[in-house]
């Protein structure tokens, strides 16, 4: 270890419990789309006292719906602003933006958690509540990883922004409302749950509505109508078999299972009104995986393109066509080279402070990461504390070590990235 690494592992131990307390109080503002004000001015409130330049930007619609990656949540209040914690050194070194989102998902049947989901309560080492994980403990990270590089008396050369946005779990508003107004830098770290692992390459998901019209009759007579369901069952065989067939075709790298890279999934069905009558109409909803280094355009027209041929196959369905539309999110793929200095310093770093391999790794979720990559292009990678798997369940959580390890990484990483000196 160097000297300065001891230095900020023995800082961050001081810091221990006030990093814990910081975690538990943002959870404790239940921080909901649209909701995302009072957990904004607590982020806000931490760093001007560690005397970082604080800019509100408000996230209108008006100024980001023009954009091709822009997606209608349905809150555009006067009241939503992303906070910037601005870090403005000499410039001369590379820049960093550390972005985090503060709107959580939410909290499902409250029955099914142990605690109030927004208790913050700590047990075994482990940070309780929804957005524990997901992710207000990344963000956090992020924020005292600044911290604690400032109480080392160290100085770095490029400029680092931390960046709390809102909106991220419904579509991204708030990181592509940074975008549009211009807020750049030579690298972007988001601190999502990645148990630590480094992943610059994330799938895209897009969400889309089938229609299938049949003809509607009396049960007793159910020869004479065309039953929707029944129409529906080869459409859904197609989809099911494209998503092997997408696999096949496209080889990807880093992902756990090469299998299930971009899945597709029926979410809803929805048909019939009566048990005696034939169903005249079904409509299903569902997300088509988009595949890194796809378009969004070329993932939906492969899932066009299979529902026009089994509908040619078929003598009801050539005439009456499924109506397939796409609605609410789509969120494209998004990817940085892993070899890029990026990936490689947090990788050094990751490794340096960990003892252990990084773990390279592409991620099936959609996130900002898109926004950066497709539109800024900013290189940028998630990273942070926090499993995803316990994200957006009952009882998420995060593990304090993993929280603390992190804010070690990255304050090395913004020296190794960012330059600078120690005074
Ligand atoms: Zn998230």
């Amino acid at each position: 270890m160097t000297e300065f690494q001891t230095k900020f592992a023995s800082l961050i131990k001081n810091h221990h419990n006030e990093i814990i307390e910081f975690i538990q109080s943002a959870i404790r503002l239940p921080s909901l789309a649209n909701n995302e004000g009072p957990v904004q001015e607590l982020i806000a409130k931490k760093l001007s006292s560690f005397d970082l330049h604080v800019d509100h930007v408000p996230v209108h619609f008006e100024t980001i719906k023009e954009h091709p990656a822009f997606c209608d949540d349905g809150f555009s209040p006067d009241s939503r602003y992303n906070i910037l914690g601005n870090w403005q050194n000499n410039g001369n070194g590379k820049s960093l933006i550390l972005n985090g989102h503060v709107d959580v998902v939410p909290t499902g049947p409250e029955e099914n958690w142990s605690e109030s989901p927004w208790s913050g309560s700590v047990k075994k080492n482990k940070i309780y509540g929804r957005g524990a994980c997901d992710m207000k403990a990344g963000l956090i990270a992020g924020i005292y990883a600044v911290k604690i590089l400032k109480e080392s008396g160290f100085k770095p050369n490029g400029n680092v922004q931390i960046q709390s946005v809102v909106g991220e779990e419904s579509g991204g508003c708030g990181t592509l409302t940074n975008i549009v107004k211009g807020y750049t830098a030579d690298g972007a770290i988001i601190l999502e749950p990645t148990s630590m692992s480094i992943c610059p390459i994330q799938s895209g998901a897009l969400t889309f509505r089938i229609t299938i019209n049949g003809r509607a009759t009396h049960a007793a007579t159910r020869w004479e109508g065309i039953s929707a369901i029944e129409k529906f069952e080869p459409v859904h065989q197609a989809i099911l078999d494209l998503e092997k067939d997408r696999h096949k075709l496209f080889r990807v790298n880093y992902y756990e299972n090469t299998d299930r890279v971009a899945p597709i999934n029926i979410g809803t069905i929805h048909s019939g009104d009566w048990h005696s009558t034939v169903p005249g109409k079904l409509t299903a909803e569902g997300r088509l995986g988009v595949f890194p280094g796809e378009s969004a355009e070329e993932a939906r027209n492969t899932l066009e393109d299979a529902i026009k041929k089994i509908a040619a196959k078929d003598s009801w369905l050539k005439n009456s066509p499924p109506v397939l539309k796409w609605i609410d999110g789509q969120y494209e793929s998004g990817k940085t080279p892993v070899e890029h200095p990026l990936v490689k310093t947090l990788t050094a770093c990751h490794e340096s402070v960990s003892h252990k391999r990084a773990k390279l790794k592409g991620v099936t979720y959609g996130s900002d990461l898109r926004l950066f990559t497709n539109y800024a292009k900013i290189p940028a990678v998630l990273y942070g504390p926090g499993d995803v798997r316990t994200a957006h369940s009952a009882n998420e959580y995060v593990q304090i070590q993993d929280v603390m390890k992190s804010v070690e990484v990255i304050a090395n990483f913004i020296v190794q990235w960012c330059g600078g000196q120690f005074e």
